[in-house]
């Protein structure tokens, strides 16, 4: 049997170029070696977005979301792709689960401190608060082996750990210790040179973006601020624009001559970008084609989540009922 795997992703809006960096490129590799469940964790969202206009939000986020990862060539009839929340045992199991972790540990996690201090919050909510509790119900719900993670994502992952370590012991053995599936993961830096590309920062080139929109942004990119005539001799080094080149353009040749351009002053921050957008669309090409079988046939998309969401809550009943017998709950 393979070994499972889950990941995914809380439905919050479009995904960019980023996620397919840090994540999505990895998935459509994964989804051949392991028995993959991507998903839509629209539960979590509302440990952040628990207003009504947010909630509202959500079915256009998961058909946005649902559309990238087919247009990336994550497939469902390889993966399963569902909807948390059209799978309530997570809620059952989330319940169970947080009998087993103290307060004072949740507390400790880094990622707790990170999202009260961005959305100042000072006090968080019971379920901001067990964020970790519900991703180790849907890791532990499906008995996962893997769980790709990041650099924010391990301190999640080593919560659910220690959860399913206490529960083997305590009430017999029910999960596997779910291992982090280090690599893959590269941090993409924003159109803007800020760190990361992100949604809030607005500094993305989305998936969904088409040509003209990837140009403009391209065009408005962050270079080296000191050059300002294009004979002078450029910075390559940390430049966006060259990180983008390294990561998107397939044509090596042509980065390198144009590096070697730029360092001596011998080409324009203009011929750099329209060479960039044009790589950025022809590494795109292929998504839109996919893309386009699937954009507007909404009744489409929604049965891919509904059978995904079918198929994830056998496995899950399955799994509550053999806690429950472990437990002697029923
Ligand atoms: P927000 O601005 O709302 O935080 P975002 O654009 O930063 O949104 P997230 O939802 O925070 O996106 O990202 C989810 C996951 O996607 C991250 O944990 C990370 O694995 C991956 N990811 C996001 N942005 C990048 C990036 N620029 N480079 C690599 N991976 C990324
Ligand atoms: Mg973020």
């Amino acid at each position: 049997m393979k070994p499972i795997l889950l990941t995914g992703d809380r439905p919050t809006g479009k995904l960019h170029l980023g996620h397919f960096i840090g994540s999505l490129r990895n998935r459509v590799a994964l989804q051949e070696k392991y028995t993959c469940y991507f998903i839509l964790a629209d539960l979590h969202t509302l440990t952040t977005r628990s207003g009504k206009d947010k909630i509202k939000q959500l079915p256009q986020n998961i058909a946005n979301i649902l559309l990238d990862y087919l247009a990336v060539g994550i497939d469902p009839q390889k993966a399963v792709i569902y909807r948390q929340s059209l799978v309530p045992e997570t809620a059952y199991l989330y319940l169970l689960l947080a009998m087993m972790v103290q307060v004072g540990r949740l507390e400790r996690v880094p990622t707790l401190k990170d999202v009260m201090r961005d959305l100042k919050i000072s006090q968080p909510s019971l379920g901001l608060l067990s964020y970790p509790v519900l991703q180790a119900a849907d890791i532990l719900l499906f008995k996962a082996n893997l769980v790709p993670v990041g650099k924010d994502q391990a301190a999640h992952l080593e919560v659910a750990r220690e959860i399913a370590r206490k529960f083997n012991k305590d009430y017999g053995q029910v999960f596997p210790v779910p291992k982090p599936l280090i690599g893959g993961e590269q941090t993409l830096i924003g159109l803007d040179g800020k760190a990361k590309m992100s949604k809030s920062l607005g500094n993305c080139i989305y998936l969904s973006d088409n040509e003209q929109e990837v140009e403009q942004k391209v065009m408005s990119m962050y270079t080296d601020p000191k050059r300002i005539h294009a004979t002078d001799p450029g910075r390559v080094k940390g430049n966006p624009v060259f990180i983008y080149h390294d990561v998107f353009n397939v044509d090596k040749k042509q980065v390198a001559d144009l590096k070697q351009r730029y360092a001596k002053g011998r080409v324009g921050d203009v011929e750099v970008k329209q060479k960039l957008a044009k790589a950025l669309n022809d590494f795109l090409a292929p998504m839109r084609a996919r893309r386009q079988k699937y954009e507007n046939n909404g009744k489409l998309l929604e049965r891919i989540i509904s059978q995904g969401s079918q198929q994830a809550q056998q496995t899950a009943q399955a799994t509550l009922a053999q806690v429950k017998t472990a437990m002697g709950l029923n």
